[in-house]
């Protein structure tokens, strides 16, 4: 295909042609028998995606924030303290929205880099009766993978209800809803999950549903409001016609597609893929001298990847370069720190090809702004690991 790009940004990803072939067909009635048994299998898979036999799926029209949106709305009420961990942007983001609906918010923001620590996060449930504690699993402004398990142990222990974004992990990071005591985990179609924009997808713990039962107040959000939504989840999953507001048909066939291609290539197989995708990218960047955000390996995700521009390299030129070797990669999104780093994205079906273009794209414009490399260090080193050579 002339003109073709390559596009690794962390979402929308580049996705499955399977995927998109699926949707290309008339839309059907979203009371088609056919279509609702997809709506029904799409809510399944997304149980077992995130590992949570027992959870409630919702699938809605929107974005990510729609889903953030849904959840803070239907599980706070005016005067509930919340705890927001904030490890960047999608943190921030999420404060703001729950004091929206009157929640109390606390945040504690993580040096940029890393991870609030455990004991901090500890030493403040000791300290104050919180509703409800959210933390964003990889956060897309730093590339900061925290440490949902943990964390989930954390909300646990002091009984406070979390709430896991995982736009930009779900299906790529390791996640064990159930198992790691997670109360809500929400994304939405474009990263990992590779589907195009368009869908709001989480999945509730049976106690998070209990205390949305319990509100006293009604849901200060029309459209997000699970009252509306459950029956219609609910209906889909019984094979039965329902209607709240018009699903996006096509985008949901796609989804089925897509959720099968991820549970047929296995979670454990695709958690492992992505880790050595995110282990070979960063050597090849650290190969090619460039300092990472996140301050170690283990605080680094592994959908996508957060490289400091070299001291005294002009952003926009090396950017340039890169784009007009037909990659396209994403600015920084921090605000205080946004013209000193750029992002990949390197999750879903990014193969070995799609690694070493990328990665080599960097490199030669890197050399092209001035940097003496040694050609094919990026490749090389993207082969070493994938080979399990280091
Ligand atoms: C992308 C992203 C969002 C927002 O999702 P939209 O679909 O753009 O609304 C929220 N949180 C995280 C961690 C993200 O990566």
């Amino acid at each position: 295909m002339k003109g073709r790009k390559l596009l690794m940004i962390p979402g929308p990803i580049e996705f499955d042609p399977e995927v998109m072939q699926s949707m290309a067909i008339p839309t059907p009635s979203h009371v088609d028998p056919d279509f609702i048994a997809t709506f029904g299998r799409s809510l399944e898979m997304m149980r077992r995606v995130c590992q949570c036999p027992s959870g409630q799926p919702f699938i809605l029209a929107g974005t990510g924030t729609l889903a953030m949106d849904s959840v803070g709305a239907c599980l706070t009420e005016p005067g509930d303290l919340v705890l927001v961990i904030s490890t960047g942007y999608f943190g921030e983001r999420y404060a703001e929205l729950l004091k929206r609906y009157g929640a109390v918010v606390d945040i504690l923001r993580a040096e940029t880099g890393n991870m609030v620590p455990l004991a901090t996060v500890e030493a403040r449930l000791r300290e104050k009766k919180y509703k409800m504690m959210t933390f964003t699993h990889v956060d897309t402004s730093t590339a900061v993978l925290n440490d949902a398990r943990a964390l989930g142990a954390l909300g646990q222990k002091y009984d406070v209800l979390t709430v896991l974004d995982g736009v930009c992990s779900v299906a790529g990071e390791e996640i064990r809803q159930q198992e790691w005591g997670i109360d809500v985990v929400l994304t939405a179609s474009q990263k990992a999950i590779g589907v195009p924009p368009g869908l709001a997808l989480f999945v509730v713990s049976p106690k998070a549903m209990e205390a949305f039962k319990n509100r006293r107040t009604p849901v200060a959000n029309y459209y997000g409001d699970w009252a509306h939504w459950l029956p219609i989840m609910q209906a889909y999953e019984n094979r039965e016609p329902s209607y709240f507001g018009t699903p996006a048909v096509n985008l949901i066939i796609a989804l089925e597609k897509s959720l099968d291609l991820i549970l047929k290539e296995g979670l454990e197989e695709r958690f492992h893929r992505h880790r050595r995708t995110g282990q070979a990218f960063r050597a090849a960047m650290t190969a090619l001298g460039l300092k990472m955000i996140p301050t170690s390996e283990s605080l680094s995700a592994n959908t996508l990847s957060a490289p400091y521009y070299p001291e005294g390299m002009k952003a926009a030129d090396l950017l340039g370069h890169i784009a007009g070797a037909g990659i396209i990669v994403a600015g920084g999104l921090l605000p205080d720190i946004k013209g000193q780093y750029f992002r990949v994205g390197h999750m879903g079906v990014v193969n070995r090809n799609d690694l070493l273009a990328t990665a080599d794209a960097i490199e030669t414009a890197l050399r092209k702004c001035g940097a003496s490399l040694e050609t094919g260090t990026a490749a090389r080193t993207i082969h070493q690991v994938l080979d399990g050579r280091v």
